[in-house]
């Protein structure tokens, strides 16, 4: 079975077809600027990346684009369509309505167009995509796979935000949290590297990327995540502010003479580590900045670093203790010194890294040394295929 999968943006296309049996990726790529000029790019299995320079006007165009280098005669990786079995679409948010992925019908695309508002960036690029997709791909059973849907187990307790309760009743005002898809897998993972049940685990997932956020997973349900209503809450991202007082929305807007568009455009776009240090969004900047003695960079990343180790600090807190934390995504996956930095935080927790493991890039390891009471692991997150898993499951 060969399973599509689909990201779609508001001006871009991520895909990858995975064999699902082998969970080989046959072709993976991109199509940019959709809507301004487009790109598509295609790289097949064991292939060398191919650039095409091509009108899309609408995403319609860019999946017929996909779907016809998938089976070009030269490239491709199909003989035909018809080897494609499925096409699972990422879905930013699925509200309370979704605690799981679903097959999609009408009243599917109707509850994900109900969900925009609380997306309002996210959801409508999605449903282009799916739209774009039922359109090309007539009978092709097609999944939505929500990166909230995990974590519609949290607790009252820990999605609730101490807003008038009619807030949540009319306009479901709450904690949602995202990066659903990767902190289920990475935790799962885990599990199995360590061969210990999933369900009588406590870990901590770090998805440290241009977005970034943390989760607590109790015995395989989703306990707490820093993200919110939005991706905006918790972290200091690459460009977002993560948590600030509120008060700060209103002071600003005033001294810089913001309107509410603005002021979200900044705490979005121009905070984070970004912001913070006037050099980049890219730790790896921020990284050579700093050993050239830019503060400002320095004070970033330690920010950064130090606002995820209270978020550690706190799910150790919620879960009355943790056995595994995983560091996953860009940062997660490639920065030792940032791993080093956030885990010298926690030697309350009986937490010691083995420094030369944690020079590791983007493998599967065990981080921490043999005798650490805690145990820390990079577990590469992959998201396209869990999305296929997920899919997968649903057909089947
Ligand atoms: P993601 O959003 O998960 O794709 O992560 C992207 C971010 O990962 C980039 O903006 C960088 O900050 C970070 N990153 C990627 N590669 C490296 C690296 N080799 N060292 C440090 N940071 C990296």
């Amino acid at each position: 079975m060969n399973v599509l999968v689909i990201n779609c943006g508001s001006s871009s296309l991520k895909y990858q077809v995975i064999h699902a049996e082998s969970e080989e990726v046959l072709a993976k790529g991109l199509c940019e600027r959709i809507g301004i000029d487009g790109r598509l790019v295609y790289q097949p299995k064991g292939g060398e990346k191919e650039i095409t320079e091509s009108p899309m006007p609408t995403h319609t165009e860019a999946v017929r684009m996909v779907l016809d280098a998938l089976v070009n005669e030269k490239s491709g990786v199909l003989k035909s369509l018809d080897e494609i079995d499925a096409v699972g679409h990422r879905v930013v948010h699925g509200g309370e309505k979704f605690a799981n992925s679903i097959l999609i019908d009408e009243e599917v695309i109707q509850a994900v167009e109900e969900c925009s508002d609380l997306a309002p960036l996210h959801n409508p690029a999605n449903l282009i995509g799916i739209r774009a997709c039922r359109q090309v791909l007539k009978d092709v059973p097609m999944a939505a796979v929500f990166d909230t849907a995990f974590h519609q187990t949290m607790p009252q307790e820990a999605y609730l935000y101490g807003l008038p309760y009619e807030y949540y009743e009319k306009y479901k005002v709450r904690k949602y949290g995202f990066h659903g898809t990767s902190h289920s897998y990475v935790s799962k993972r885990a599990a199995e590297l360590l061969g210990r049940p999933y369900d009588s685990l406590k870990t901590i997932v770090c998805h440290l990327g241009n977005g970034a956020s943390i989760c607590a997973v109790k015995n395989g349900k989703s306990v707490d995540t820093s993200m919110g209503l939005s991706p905006l809450e918790g972290l200091i991202m690459g460009t977002r502010s993560g948590d600030i007082d509120p008060s700060a929305v209103e002071f600003l807007a005033k001294k810089e003479n913001l309107d509410l568009e603005g002021i979200v455009k900044v705490l979005n776009k121009e905070s984070g580590v970004y912001g913070l240090s006037g050099v980049s969004s890219d730790f790896r900047d921020l990284d050579q900045a700093s050993e050239e003695g830019n503060g400002r960079a320095k004070a970033a990343v330690d920010a950064f670093c130090y606002r995820a180790a209270k978020y550690i600090g706190s799910y150790a807190a919620a879960m009355n203790g943790v056995d595994v934390i995983c560091f996953t995504a860009g940062v997660g996956e490639n920065d030792g010194k940032v791993r080093a930095k956030i885990c010298g935080y926690l030697g309350y927790l009986g937490m010691t890294l083995d420094e030369e493991a944690n020079r590791t890039r983007g493998e599967e390891v065990r981080l921490s040394t043999a005798d650490s009471k805690v145990t820390a692991l990079l577990v590469p997150t992959n998201e396209e295929l869990a999305i296929c898993r997920e899919t997968v499951a649903l057909i089947k």
